[in-house]
């Protein structure tokens, strides 16, 4: 069976999950520890593979990371926050 991360979006075979039934997160979004990684640290992967792989400007990779990271539910809220926050401070 398959499931979908909700940290990425990534699909997860839970046959390859032997400690957890019911996994939310990919092994890519969860720390040492299996638990989810916090938003800055998984926003910072994220700005630092797009940078890689597409070579763009840090900001440009930034916006590029939370527009991604905004689709998913483990980030919807907080991302939605902020720009609330950011929309106040206008
Ligand atoms: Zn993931």
């Amino acid at each position: 069976m398959i499931t979908f991360c909700f940290s990425c979006g990534k699909a997860i075979d839970i046959r390859d999950c032997e400690f957890e039934k019911n996994p939310k997160y990919c092994r890519y979004c969860v720390d040492e520890n299996g638990k989810l990684k916090s938003f800055e640290r998984k926003k910072n992967e994220n700005i630092k593979k797009i940078k890689i792989i597409l070579g763009y400007s840090n900001e440009f990779s930034e916006k590029l990371a939370l527009k991604m990271m905004s689709k998913y539910p483990a980030w919807k809220n907080i991302i939605r926050q902020e720009e609330n926050e950011n929309e106040d401070s206008k």
